[in-house]
């Protein structure tokens, strides 16, 4: 009986195995792009000897043994994104650290940071991003407001060579998604309430049409619900990372 109980809540765990904790690209100019899935929101990625971090969280990872930041880039300004212990063990003097006006107003440390705003282009010297919108429609707080409210937050399209990489933070299926051009890697966000339903996800990666899909910041929706719903869309590779 005991063994039967056993058994059945074995069997209702998921079948995806989470294999790597890392994934490689190669761009035009031949440079690997490492990335490296911390977990939730939060990524770490290699590129040309430089190590930039993104929204760090010290929840998901012992940053004191992971490298220095380069460059480190934050969404938006709420806990999972912008804290502080993070970014105190990985910025140094030489971090180029890009982050949004809120987090600056907000952030326990005084760093040096470069406010970003939805619509900026900046050319770093490894590589090219642009900040673009983030933000809720549909899911609100109970008081009306917008869990993440436009403008305030952004997502980051990078460009390493020809390798266009979206990490979209904390955000709905927004119509702004139609006009990224072409997406070689997404990272979408899918839990509710704070981002979107899987329905929404299917919508976002339909304007997008990433080459790769990685859900990431899911929270507890059920990633069989999300495999499932991608089986009939053929040209998007969904990959799933431990990225909860
Ligand atoms: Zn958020
Ligand atoms: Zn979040």
């Amino acid at each position: 009986m005991r063994a039967n109980l056993l058994f059945a809540a074995f069997s209702m765990v998921s079948t995806i195995l989470f294999a790597q904790k890392t994934d490689d690209f190669t761009t035009s100019s031949g440079y690997t792009l490492r990335i490296t899935h911390i977990g939730h929101g939060t990524l770490m990625f290699n590129f040309r000897g430089k190590v930039i971090h993104i929204d760090p969280w010290s929840r998901l990872a012992e940053y004191d043994s992971l490298p220095k930041a380069d460059y480190v880039f934050l969404t938006h300004h709420h806990g999972d994104h912008l804290d502080s212990v993070a970014l105190s063990k990985v910025v140094t003097s030489n971090t180029l650290l890009y982050w949004t006006k809120i987090c600056a107003a907000q952030s326990k440390l005084k760093l040096e940071g470069k406010v970003v705003a939805n619509g900026d282009t900046i050319a770093t010297p490894d590589f090219r991003f642009i900040a673009v919108p983030a933000y809720n429609i549909v899911n609100k707080r109970s008081n009306g407001n917008p869990f993440h409210p436009q403008g305030e937050g952004n997502g980051y399209i990078f460009e390493f060579d020809n390798l266009r990489v979206y990490v979209a933070g904390d955000t709905e299926n927004i119509p702004e998604m139609e006009g990224f051009g072409y997406i070689d890697i997404a990272f979408l966000p899918a839990n509710l309430p704070y981002t979107m339903s899987p329905e929404m996800l299917k919508s976002a990666v339909l304007m997008l049409k990433p080459k790769i899909l990685f859900p990431y910041h899911t929270g507890n929706t059920d990633l069989n619900i999300i495999k499932d719903m991608f089986v009939d869309i053929k040209d998007v590779d969904v990959r799933f990372r431990e990225l909860k």
